[in-house]
């Protein structure tokens, strides 16, 4: 099947074809021709599914075929739980927006920034808006923009924007719609929650399953390393210079140790940036952005800051601690073998998290492989022999509080964030973000081949910095944490 035969306009398959997609994913075979005549839809689909584009395409369809009024209202509305979420939809929809005439207007809104410049964007209107929800009902209330012409309603990760608290926010702006729209929902799971939510939402809609409920994606490669507690650091060390991983995703379970394995990767000379709630916008998009480019090598991240990332070709998740609730397993490796690529999950496991392991083995009815720690990597490494530079004494009086929440995100910031070390040429993970079928990354790969011989790699010939705040010692700063209100739940 091909995009063209979706019905999609010319532009916007040419625009598919330019994003390197030959073939539209089952989400986009489904909802696609189901978004353009008109029907609501229900999604059960995972991120990595093709799931944004599956909305994104049938609405720039159906925007761009009636000129707008003026001054533009907003016509789609896309909500989602947050803002690395919002941004990274925003990108597809300029990607996929490129060839349209006359061009749409897009925005994107989400608290953790100031909100002058959204104010500002939103003078003269905006075809389409995608948000956060309290950032949204921010500006409503200073009169920035009005919502009762949105034709089109997207709740992306609806799951997610429930678990974070957000139903009071979304029940607000539902009474700010017209009550005649068409509605799509998206889930990666569907409790009872979703579906009393659906029940009141949806009028009639095609229901479209792509991932069965709490199943891995089928192309991750899931392994399982038993690891004393306090071995945790050295073992991922080892895993990562032995098989010279590229863009790893570590996830942690507090902020605090994000913080700490952050620090410790960078003080054995592994670039990494920590990503977590407790980080201002800018460091959080900085660290993101350095991530993708390849600047920064290992992206250390709480579940909820984690769970917007879209980077193509994703190759490595690691569990340095497995997650509290199984169903989070999930969705933790869904960042990796996107979209039909493969991946590998890695899981740091320590005894007493083997409850955990077993109910996540429940959930996903398998089985997961033990990989034995050998072949030059050597177990007893323990992780208070690991030094961390010590960071510099505060100078000058102690900042304030920022205004999402967080003590001194600048101080915190400036601790966790990275500078890979200068002068070392560093491999990195291709940048092709095709997704067609005969372009699986190293799919088919055997685990020993894949973890040693990864995917072939470019050289790192420019000792760029990432666009982080500093090192250890302060000496750098290009972001200035941006005061704002943050988005509930981050
Ligand atoms: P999503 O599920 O929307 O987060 O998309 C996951 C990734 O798949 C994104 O990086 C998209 O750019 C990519 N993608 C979307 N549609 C396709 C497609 N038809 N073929 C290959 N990759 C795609």
């Amino acid at each position: 099947m091909s995009f063209s035969s979706l019905n999609l306009d010319a532009v916007i398959v040419k625009a598919v074809a330019a994003a390197g997609y030959e073939t539209p994913t089952p989400i986009q075979q489904q909802a696609i021709p189901a978004v353009l005549s008109g029907r609501d839809v229900m999604a059960a689909a995972q991120t990595g599914t093709g799931k944004t584009a599956s909305f994104v395409l049938p609405i720039l369809q159906k925007l761009s075929q009636r000129k707008p009024a003026h001054p533009r209202p907003v016509r789609a509305l896309i909500l989602t739980p947050t803002r690395e979420l919002a941004a990274q939809i925003s990108e597809q929809v300029t990607k996929y927006s490129q060839f349209l005439e006359p061009k749409l207007k897009h925005l994107v809104v989400f608290g953790g920034v100031s909100i002058n410049p959204q104010m500002m964007g939103l003078r003269g209107g905006v075809d389409i808006l995608t948000a956060t929800p309290g950032r949204l009902l921010d500006l409503v209330g200073q009169n920035a923009l009005k919502l009762n012409e949105v034709e089109i309603l997207v709740l992306d990760e609806a799951d997610r924007m429930l678990d974070m608290g957000f139903v009071r926010d979304i029940q607000k702006i539902l009474a700010l719609l017209p009550k005649v729209r068409q509605n799509l929902l998206f889930s990666a799971t569907f409790g009872d929650d979703i579906k009393g939510l659906t029940s009141k939402l949806l009028k009639d809609p095609v229901a479209i399953s792509v991932t069965p409920e709490n199943t891995t994606a089928e192309k991750v490669e899931q392994q399982v390393y038993h690891v004393a507690k306090g071995q945790k650091t050295g073992t991922l060390i080892q895993l990562l210079e032995t098989h010279q991983w590229q863009q790893v995703l570590v996830f942690m379970a507090t902020k605090h140790e994000a913080n700490r394995l952050t620090e410790k990767l960078n003080s054995a000379g592994i670039s990494a940036a920590a990503i977590h709630g407790n980080k201002s916008q800018n460091a959080r998009t900085a660290a993101l952005s350095g991530f993708k480019n390849n600047e920064v090598r290992v992206l250390v991240a709480s579940d909820v800051a984690a769970r917007g990332i879209d980077i193509a070709q994703l190759p490595y998740v690691v569990n340095f601690a497995l997650p509290r609730g199984a169903a989070d397993y999930v969705h933790r490796i869904g960042r990796t073998g996107r979209a039909g690529m493969s991946g590998l999950a890695v899981s740091l496991v320590s005894p007493d998290e083997m409850p955990q392991l077993k109910q996540v083995e429940k959930l996903i009815g398998m089985k997961i492989p033990v990989v034995e720690l050998a072949g030059g990597l050597t177990q007893q490494i323990n992780d208070r022999e690991l030094t961390i530079r010590p960071p510099r004494p505060p100078r000058g009086p102690a900042k304030p509080k920022t205004t999402d929440g967080s003590a001194d995100k600048a101080g915190a910031d400036r601790k966790a964030n990275n500078n890979p070390r200068p002068g070392k040429p560093r491999t990195t993970s291709g940048s092709n973000t095709t997704g067609n079928s005969t372009n699986t990354g190293n799919g088919g790969a055997k685990p020993a081949a894949k973890q040693g011989q990864p995917k072939p790699q470019g050289q790192r010939t420019d000792n760029r910095r990432p666009n982080t705040e500093s090192n250890h010692s302060g000496q750098r700063r290009t972001n200035k944490p941006n005061p704002g209100r943050a988005t509930k739940g981050e």
